[in-house]
């Protein structure tokens, strides 16, 4: 893998910081964007002004730069205009759902779009943060500290969570300390807003109408008020950021108050983060991975994560564990995932790992969680270095490497500038024609040959 895939969801605040995560992960249908704890959206610290022309206030006006029709400015507004009736028209789908109907005219009466969320649905942005960055930021000291400090306050609760899930707790942790710095960060729009805006305006509708109407299923039984429900710009809300679906799906009521809090009652909120882990396929006493190293001349091309082995196999590979310790159960099972290509770090990756990207679909993100979580129970940093000197290809030089590798007669599909899976296989034969190791990381050298050629 080159870089990351894709962080991650919405938490809080959407400004992505990080990364074309947001493009990129509403192009590949995810429901998440990039965490709360590193998103500084200035619209969302509470300096907002009265909106003088319903909806449209702080809206650029501009078309969105995926080129999608709906996206169009004339679109938007139209969709803008249109809003109170396609709220209305969502009535028998709310009633369906036993949400009655003062419920939803109370919850709905007064709802205006937000349109400035249109520029966060398809922004573009064209720098990237490369891997190590993306995990120097989200694994701090800080955050470590106060990890430790949260899972010694609450130990009895993620005593008994631990009991009755079988999730790890420092996993748990890391979640709710990445997604929203410890609750510190949940974001202050109103989901309601949000998922209706995006049900009626835009290019996700379909997805987001299944979030607003689960959104006001919360607000009808009363598990959370109106004003707990608020959150990302893309609908997540609360410290480890459920979204509405999600939420009705996995959230618990574990301190037994009839409601299920996961915004107000630690105890909810915890247990049903572990809830979410465990339906998701958590392995009980498993961990996510283990840091290993590579031999020389081993072959890259099984560093792919179709290719499945048992820990003895890939010791038979010549792969060991970094620090020389022995891989503790014969039967783990996972894939080799060297994620800044053969002069970085390798992992073998197990179940667990792909039970956090369910959580968030970015193997970044859910490197930085275990990570995170191994280092408030008192683990060490990774034992090797990152290719710190390799610069991350931005999105243009993505799409450059992109056509060089077409130029050469590789099936890359379209030149999207995403490294999807088809450039990746493309990149490593190129790679290997080219007598190098066929790791897979676009890096800006092996751009810088490709310019040569
Ligand atoms: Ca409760």
């Amino acid at each position: 893998m080159g870089r990351y895939s894709l962080p991650t969801r919405g938490a809080t605040v959407g400004s992505l910081l990080l990364t074309g995560l947001l493009a990129t992960a509403c192009a590949q249908g995810v429901d998440r964007l990039p965490p709360a704890a590193l998103a500084a959206d200035p619209s969302a610290t509470g300096s907002i002004a009265p909106v003088a022309t319903p909806g449209t206030s702080g809206w650029s006006g501009e078309p969105g730069a995926s080129g999608h029709p709906t996206m169009a400015a004339g679109a938007i507004r139209a969709a803008s205009a249109n809003f109170p009736a396609c709220i209305a028209g969502l009535w028998p789908q709310a009633a369906r759902r036993g949400i009655s109907r003062a419920s939803f005219t109370a919850h709905t009466a007064e709802l205006t779009p937000d349109l400035r969320i249109m520029d966060l649905l398809d922004r573009q942005p064209e720098f990237t943060k490369s891997f190590w960055d993306y995990l120097d930021m989200l694994v701090t000291e800080r955050r470590i500290t106060r990890g430790r400090e949260i899972l010694a306050l609450h130990q009895p609760v993620f005593d008994a969570v631990e009991r009755s899930y079988g999730v790890d707790r420092h996993v748990i942790a890391a979640i709710w300390g990445i997604e929203s710095n410890f609750g510190t960060s949940v974001g202050d729009r109103s989901v309601l807003r949000s998922t209706a805006t995006l049900a009626c305006v835009g290019r996700r509708q379909a997805y987001f109408r299944d979030e607003f109407l689960a959104a006001l299923e919360i607000l009808h039984r009363g598990d959370l008020r109106p004003e707990q429900l608020k959150g990302s710009w893309a609908g997540a809300f609360g410290p480890t950021q459920f979204m509405p679906t999600s939420f009705k799906r996995h959230a618990v009521d574990f301190d037994g108050d009839g409601r299920r809090d996961v915004v107000g009652s630690i105890p909810d909120m915890i247990a049903s983060t572990a809830n979410n882990l465990r339906t998701a396929g958590w392995q009980n006493g498993e961990t996510w991975g283990y840091e290993v190293v590579a031999p020389k001349g081993f072959d890259y091309l099984l560093a792919d994560r179709s290719r499945q082995m048992t820990t003895p196999e890939w010791e038979r590979r010549g792969i060991r564990r970094a620090g020389g310790k022995a891989f503790p159960r014969p039967s783990d099972t996972g894939y080799l995932l060297v994620p800044a290509g053969a002069h970085g770090p390798a992992f073998v990756m197990l179940r667990n790992f792909g039970v956090i990207m369910r959580y968030n679909p970015s193997e970044a993100y859910a490197l930085a969680i275990g990570h995170l979580a191994d280092r408030m129970r008192g683990g060490a940093p990774f034992m090797q270095a990152w290719p710190r000197h390799e610069r991350v290809l931005s999105r243009s030089e993505r799409r450059e490497l992109q056509q060089h590798l077409a130029r050469m007669g590789y099936d890359i599909g379209e030149p999207d500038g995403r490294l999807g899976s088809k450039t990746r296989i493309a990149l490593r034969a190129f790679q290997q024609r080219a007598g190098k190791v066929p790791d897979g990381f676009a890096s800006a050298s092996v751009l810088g040959s490709m310019r040569r050629l």
